[in-house]
């Protein structure tokens, strides 16, 4: 059961952020309910469902005209906020309705004439929809027993069942003028509805008030999931951490493959497998199920029309399974576009070929996108997806979208004109491991590397400060807390990434130690010690990320963050300067080893960075040692200037857009004739 969260105290403030005008009290309080919408994922996911309310405000002239503040594309429900609801004139919209027929182009054009701020992101393709109902406040979701409920074969008798006339039905119609127009004339038809079940697509409820309009779709759905004796919530997103997953990376790189791109694109997975979806993929009809189609029209996009199906003897066959599987998806969907361009009233380019989601037999479901975030999306539909399968099924069948309306909606021409613009950033795809990535330097690559686009997983000993790192970057990257010396460390990092991305791109292996001391007295424990970090650390993880690298068949990267000590000796740092010009020496041989894998290896030697091993105090007696400012002291290099983290960052990211240096150190310490390597 869906919990209303509805609170008079937090409506009265959110009513009152923007005290000046009861357009923006009304705005402040449809903020409040969308959020509430949007932050329950039994009822909203990923751009799913969308908001409205009517306000009157006055132009430059002083007229008051009649507002539609509807959600903006780009913004999801859960953390809307003002700019998200743009504000559209609400009388040309209405004035639309006499048409006969309107162009996609043409709703788009005039819903873009006529907002308030011509900044604002597009208003939704719903639009209309929510500009023809009257009511202030109009509510739109794809609540997961909606969905079960609106692809019932029976769906209408099932509705009156449960609602009775408070419901209005609408057929299917794809969303834009056309649906906007049905919708309305239902409603007109028995005005004292509640809401409306649009067949095979979700609901919409609406009233005068926000609190109204969000009581119906929470009680709504409420009634929908008890008919179908749905108890708890359904858990979406919820996955226990398995084994065996070295087959994802091979499968990632294939996909990669198919799409023939360069080796920077790659796809990120997101693996589900909680104990239902599990069992789902047991029952007899699971074949069948497959192919039916997606629950919702809005769900193609992210999805595609259907999941490419691996079962237990193509994930045992390995690559030669999977790929298979895949050239089979491949070829799926080619036919499927070539039985359905055609009736196209328009000329259509075919869309990638690559699956969106995967079921796999014994393990679960996956999402695939072009970066973790999208990929979270792919996973929590595929999840939606098949509780609305297995339950539609049971009670009485599972009867979606005819594969020519999926065809439409994800070719729809405003959806084509989206493709080939905007540039994905740079290291969007790549998954990119940091050890000792919640230190100083560490955490400064990770930012680096995720401002361009990479997901990350922080590796470190210390958990806290992994957790407090983590929260530096996206909500969709990822940490493991373990000491990298310790045996078996190197083969949990790669689980960890496996299991949280499904391969990897680029290793920084970057945790080290300073071990200081004159070699005649260090003893010869604390000396084994600094090469067990600064050395074989290295080697592992680098071997064990070069065998994930393997299995994907792409190219990748291992860059160490060496030192200068390794080319030029520091009195009392020889515990640390031998293990990393051991570390050098490794860079070398794994450029030479990994060359014809297309895995470039490359490092970085740094000098006199502020970190966890250059301390503040550490850095106060040295200089007063050398009888100097601790500034002076920072700036002991060619160019005078004090060399910082974000220096380094700036190296590795350069290194990792390199495309063809292997075996190369690059130095980043400010000019040191003595630390030179050429
Ligand atoms: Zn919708």
């Amino acid at each position: 059961m869906i919990k209303n969260q509805y609170n008079v105290k937090d409506a009265k403030k959110w009513r009152g952020v923007n005290k000046s005008s009861p357009a923006d009290q009304s705005l402040g309080e449809r903020i409040y309910t969308s959020q509430l919408i949007g932050k329950n994922p039994d009822l909203v996911m990923h751009g799913g469902g969308n908001t409205s309310v009517k306000v009157e405000r006055y132009n430059l002239f002083g007229e008051l005209e009649s507002v539609l503040h509807v959600k903006g594309s780009g913004w999801d429900l859960d953390t809307i906020e003002a700019p998200g609801l743009p504000g559209v004139r609400l009388d040309p919209l209405l004035k639309l309705r006499k048409l006969k027929s309107l162009s996609d182009e043409d709703m788009v054009n005039v819903q873009r004439n006529n907002l308030l701020d011509s900044a604002s992101p597009n208003p939704s393709v719903e639009t209309l929809l929510h500009a023809f109902l009257p009511h202030k406040f109009v509510d739109h979701t794809h609540a997961t027993p909606f969905l079960i409920l609106a692809n019932l074969p029976n769906a209408s008798e099932v509705c009156k069942k449960i609602f009775g006339d408070r419901l209005g039905i609408v057929p299917y119609i794809m969303p834009g003028f056309d649906l906007a127009k049905k919708a309305v004339e239902i409603y007109e038809e028995n005005p004292n509805v509640e809401g409306l079940l649009l067949l095979n697509h979700g609901h919409f409820t609406f009233s005068d008030t926000a609190k109204k309009s969000y009581d119906r779709i929470v009680g709504h759905t409420n009634e929908v999931a008890e008919y179908f004796k749905l108890e708890s919530s359904t858990e979406i997103g919820s996955r226990s951490k398995t084994k065996d997953l070295y087959f994802l990376p091979v499968f990632r790189g294939i996909i990669a493959e198919l799409n023939g791109e360069k080796d920077e694109a790659m796809p990120v997975f997101d693996l589900r497998n909680n104990i239902n979806i599990i069992n789902f993929l047991k029952r007899k009809d699971v074949r069948k199920l497959e192919t039916k189609g997606m629950a919702s029209p809005d769900h193609v996009l992210r999805t595609k029309g259907k999941p490419i199906f691996l079962e237990q003897t193509d994930v045992k066959k390995g690559r030669i399974g999977i790929e298979k599987k895949v050239l089979g998806f491949k070829t799926d969907y080619r036919k499927y576009f070539q039985r359905q361009a055609p009736k196209a009233s328009e000329v259509k380019k075919i869309l990638k070929a690559d699956p969106k989601h995967a079921w796999i037999e014994d393990f679960g479901a996956l999402g695939i996108g072009v970066n973790a975030k999208a990929a979270s999306a792919a996973a929590d539909l595929a999840e939606q997806n098949i509780l609305v399968r297995s339950i539609g099924e049971d009670f009485g069948g599972f009867n979606p979208l005819k594969e020519k309306d999926m065809f439409d909606c994800e070719y729809w021409s405003l959806e084509q004109a989206k493709l080939g613009k905007g540039n994905s950033p740079q290291f969007q795809g790549k998954i990119v491991i940091v050890t000792g990535g919640a230190g100083t330097i560490g955490l400064s690559v990770a930012k680096a590397f995720s401002r361009l686009g990479a997901n990350l997983l922080l590796v470190d000993n210390n958990g806290d400060h992994l957790e407090r790192a983590l929260k530096q970057l996206t909500p969709w990257d990822a940490s493991i807390a373990c000491d990298i010396t310790k045996k078996g460390s190197a083969e949990k990092i790669m689980d960890a990434v496996i299991w949280n991305f499904g391969g990897v791109d680029i290793l920084i292996s970057n945790a080290g130690t300073a071990t200081s001391g004159a070699l005649t007295e260090l003893e010869d424990d604390k000396f084994r010690q600094a090469f067990e970090l600064n050395f074989f650390a290295h080697k592992q993880c680098a071997i064990e990320a070069a065998k994930v690298m393997k299995l994907q068949n792409r190219g990748g990267q291992i860059l160490f963050n060496i030192s200068k000590q390794a080319v030029n000796p520091g009195s009392n740092m020889g515990a640390y300067g031998l293990p990393k010009a051991a570390t050098m020496f490794l860079m070398r041989q794994l450029a030479l080893e990994l060359g014809e894998d297309r895995i470039r290896v490359n490092g970085i030697n740094a000098d006199r960075i502020r970190s966890g091993l250059l301390t503040d105090n550490f850095i106060k007696s040295r200089a007063s040692s050398r009888g100097v400012s601790e500034d002076i002291y920072m700036q002991g290099n060619l160019l005078r200037q004090e060399v910082k983290a974000s220096h380094v960052a700036d190296g590795f990211i350069a290194l990792a857009q390199m495309d063809r240096t292997t075996g190369h150190v690059l130095t980043v310490d400010g000019g040191n004739t003595a630390a030179e390597l050429r």
